[in-house]
C-alpha cells in the first residue's frame, strides 16, 4: 500500500460530483428542480450537442441574491435545509446542498439571476471550482445557470457518455416527464436550436399530451379525477385501443413525481384488465396524490424509485378508480375511412420565460397569433439583457447594457411571427350511450354479415358487432359472475364423456383442477391416461363440450398459465368461453336481439375476454364523404 493522502479540495470536488453528475441529463435535472424549488412558473432548457458543450436552465424564480451567489456554489450549501429535522420536509426537490457545487467543479459554469427587490442582476462564472469575481448585469428576475463542457477536466467520465443525439434524448425524455408532472410551470426545450418541447403551463394535462405525443394520440384520450380514502386519482387515460407493447407508456406521477413502482405499475394493468388485449399496455398519464408520509422516496438516490408505505391499500384503490372510469366511458372504437393525414404539427415557441407579461396573455392552444423572439444564447457570449415594458400585442424589444458593462452587446435578436391554427383538442370516450337502456330501443339491427357481424343504426352512426367476440364476453361476464358469487350453475353430460388425453394433457387436468371445479367443470381423474368429464359450466354447455375441453386444453400447453389460481381460474374461463362460440352460425333476429341484451348487461361489453373489440361504429358523416356528398 502506499503513503496515506489526504485528497485536496479539488479532487474531494470532482469525486463528489460523481455521484451528483452522471451525464448532462443528471444536469439539468439538479438545475430545473432548484428552479421549481425557486418558484418559477416558466422554466427553458436550451442544449447543444447533446448538452456535452452546453446546457442552459432559465428560471422566472425568486433568484439568488448578491450575498448569496458565492456561497450557493459552495459544497452544503442549501437555503432548503437547516437541521436534520428538516430532512422529513418533502415538498423541496433537493436538499443536498451539492448539485451546484459538484456541477461546477467538472464544467465551465456560469451563472446570472436577480432577485425581485434588487434593481440589478449579477453574474458569476466559476470554472472547474475554481470562482471569477462577481459582476453586475442588467437582468429580469430569475436564474440563468450555463453549463459548458462538461467533463473537460474528467475525461474518463466523458468517454462514458453516449452519443449526443442519445443524450440530447435522456434529456427530452425528462423534459417530457416534467412537464407532465408539472402542467402548472410552462417549459420549453430547445435541442440544437430547434425547439422540441413547449408548454403553456395553464395546468391543463391534456395540451401537454396534445404537445408531446401528437393530435392521434390526445384525441383518443380522456381525463378524469376522482378521489377515495384520502387519495386522489386524476389524469389522462389513453383508449384501450392504444395497446402498447412495453410498459413504457405508463406514466405516472406520484406527488408530482415521475416515479417508478412496480405495485403501481400492476394496480393500472389490473385496472385495464379485460379492456387492453392480453399482454399489452395501456397509454396513461396518472397523477397519484398521497399522503407524503406514506411515501418513502429516498429509496433511490435519484428518487425515481419509491416505495409506498400501506401499498396493498393504494393498490386496490387505483386498480378500482382506474376500473371504475373505463367502465363509465363508451369504449367503441370509431372508424375513419380515410385515415386521416398525419399532420405533423410544428410547436410553436413559447416566449422564454422571463417574458411574463405575453406569457399571461396567450397560450398555445387558445391562443390564434402570437409574437415570437427568441434570445440567442450564443455560446462564448457574455449574457446581460433586460425587457422593455411589454404590451400584449406590441413587439418586444431586447435592449442590451452597453454603457457600463464590458460584454453586453452580443445578444442577438429575432423576430418572427407564427400563426397559430387554433386547436381543439378533442377527448375520445363520451359517457356510455349506445350501451344504455334507454338507446336500445331505437336500435335498428338491419342484418348480419359473413355469418358473423350484425349492423345496427343508431342515430347517425352505424354499428358493426362481432357475434363471437360478444358471445364471448357476454358467457365469460356470466361465469365469472356466478364463479364469485359462488354460484356457478353446472350442466351434467349424461353420459359422461370419457376423454383419452396425452400424459402432458393429464399434468395439465391435475395441475388446474382446483381451477377448473370452481368453475363447475366436474372432471374424475380414473389414474390412466383416460378422465370422465361429468359436468360443464352452464355458460359452455351449447357448443360441442369434447372439442371445446380438448381445446382448452390444448391451449394450456401450448401456452402454459402460471401465476396464482385467482388468475388460472380467469384464463381458462376465457378459453373456455372462446372455445365454446368458435364456428359460424348464422344467428336469427331474435337470438342476435337477445345477445344483445345481454351485452348490455356487461360491466365491460366493448371487449372480448382476449381484449378483442366486440363492436365499432362508422358515422354517417363518414360515410357520406366516402360518397363525396359532403366536402371537407
Ligand atoms: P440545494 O438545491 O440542495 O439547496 P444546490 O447546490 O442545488 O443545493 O443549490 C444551492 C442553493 O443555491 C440553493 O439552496 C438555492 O438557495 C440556490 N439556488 C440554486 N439554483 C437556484 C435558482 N435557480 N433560483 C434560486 N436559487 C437557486
Ligand atoms: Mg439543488
Amino acid at each position: 500500500m502506499g503513503k496515506i493522502l489526504v485528497l485536496d479540495h479539488h479532487t474531494i470536488d470532482q469525486i463528489a460530483a460523481g455521484e451528483v453528475v452522471e451525464r448532462p441529463s443528471s444536469v439539468i435535472k439538479e438545475l430545473i428542480e432548484n428552479a421549481m424549488d425557486a418558484k418559477a412558473t416558466a422554466i427553458t432548457v436550451e442544449i447543444k450537442n447533446g448538452g456535452v458543450l452546453y446546457m442552459r436552465v432559465t428560471d422566472n424564480g425568486i433568484g439568488i441574491s448578491k450575498e448569496d451567489m458565492e456561497v450557493a456554489f459552495l459544497r452544503h450549501a442549501t437555503s432548503k435545509l437547516h437541521d436534520i429535522d428538516d430532512l422529513n420536509d418533502l415538498t423541496s426537490m433537493g436538499f443536498r446542498g451539492e448539485a451546484l457545487a459538484s456541477i461546477s467543479a467538472v464544467s465551465k459554469m456560469e451563472c446570472i439571476s436577480k432577485t425581485a427587490d434588487s434593481l440589478l442582476g449579477y453574474r458569476y462564472e466559476i470554472e472547474g471550482g475554481v470562482p471569477s469575481e462577481l459582476e453586475e448585469v442588467g437582468a429580469p428576475s430569475g436564474t440563468t445557470m450555463i453549463v459548458r463542457n462538461l467533463f473537460y477536466n474528467v475525461p474518463a467520465r466523458r468517454k462514458f457518455l453516449k452519443s449526443e443525439t442519445t443524450e440530447g434524448n435522456y434529456i427530452q425524455e425528462m423534459l417530457e416527464h416534467l412537464a407532465m408532472a408539472r402542467p402548472d410551470i410552462s417549459f420549453t426545450f430547445i435541442n440544437n436550436g430547434k425547439t422540441k418541447i413547449s408548454t403553456a403551463g395553464n395546468k391543463d394535462l391534456g395540451e401537454i399530451i396534445y404537445r408531446i405525443y401528437g393530435r392521434e394520440t390526445s384525441k383518443e384520450c380522456f381525463s378524469f379525477q376522482k378521489e377515495e380514502e384520502g387519495i386522489s386519482i386524476s389524469g389522462v387515460l389513453g383508449a384501450p385501443t392504444m395497446n402498447k407493447s412495453t410498459r413504457s407508456s405508463e406514466n405516472f406521477f406520484v406527488n408530482k413525481r415521475y416515479v417508478k413502482n412496480s405495485l403501481i405499475s400492476k394496480a393500472i394493468e389490473e385496472g385495464y384488465h379485460g379492456y387492453t388485449m392480453m399482454h399489452k399496455f395501456p397509454f396513461c398519464v396518472i397523477h397519484i396524490d398521497i399522503d407524503p408520509s406514506a411515501v418513502d422516496v429516498n429509496v433511490h438516490p435519484q428518487k425515481t424509485e419509491i416505495r409506498l408505505r400501506d401499498g396493498e391499500r393504494v393498490y386496490e384503490i387505483i386498480k378500482k378508480i382506474i376500473h371504475g372510469t373505463l367502465a363509465e366511458r363508451e369504449m367503441i372504437p370509431n372508424c375513419t375511412i380515410d385515415q386521416e393525414k398525419q399532420v405533423k404539427e410544428e410547436i410553436p415557441v413559447q416566449p422564454e420565460p422571463f417574458e411574463q407579461v405575453r406569457r399571461e396573455v396567450e397560450s398555445p392552444v387558445n391562443s390564434s397569433t402570437f409574437t415570437e423572439f427568441e434570445i440567442n444564447f450564443e455560446e462564448d457570449t457574455k449574457t446581460a439583457f433586460h425587457i422593455e415594458e411589454v404590451k400584449p400585442g406590441e413587439d418586444t424589444k431586447i435592449l442590451s447594457h452597453k454603457e457600463e458593462h464590458p460584454h453586453q452587446n452580443i445578444i442577438k435578436e429575432k423576430e418572427s411571427v407564427i400563426i397559430e391554427k387554433p386547436t381543439q383538442i378533442s377527448f375520445f370516450p363520451e359517457l356510455k350511450t349506445v350501451l344504455s337502456k334507454e338507446a336500445r330501443k331505437q336500435y335498428e339491427i338491419i342484418g348480419q354479415l359473413f355469418n358473423t357481424y350484425w349492423i345496427i343504426t343508431y342515430h347517425d352512426q352505424v354499428y358493426f358487432i362481432d357475434q363471437h367476440a360478444a358471445h364471448e364476453k357476454v358467457n365469460y361476464e356470466r361465469l365469472i359472475k356466478k364463479m364469485k358469487e359462488n354460484a356457478v350453475v353446472t350442466q351434467q353430460l349424461a353420459p359422461p364423456l370419457i376423454l383419452s388425453l396425452s400424459t402432458k394433457e393429464i399434468m395439465i387436468v391435475e395441475k388446474h383442477m382446483e381451477a377448473f371445479t370452481s368453475l363447475g367443470f366436474e372432471i374424475d381423474l380414473f389414474g390412466g391416461n383416460e378422465i370422465a368429464l361429468r359436468a360443464v359450466p352452464m355458460e359452455v354447455y351449447f357448443m360441442n363440450e369434447k372439442e371445446m375441453f380438448l381445446e382448452v386444453l390444448q391451449e394450456l400447453s401450448e401456452k402454459p398459465v402460471a401465476g396464482d389460481l385467482h388468475v388460472v381460474t380467469y384464463q381458462i374461463a376465457t378459453m373456455a368461453c372462446k372455445a365454446s362460440v368458435k364456428g359460424g352460425k348464422k344467428m336469427s333476429l331474435q337470438e342476435i336481439d337477445a345477445l344483445i341484451d345481454e351485452l348490455l348487461d356487461c360491466e365491460n361489453p366493448y371487449h372480448c375476454p382476449h381484449g378483442r373489440p366486440t363492436m365499432f361504429s362508422m358515422s354517417k358523416y363518414e360515410l357520406e364523404k366516402k360518397f363525396k356528398r359532403v366536402v371537407e
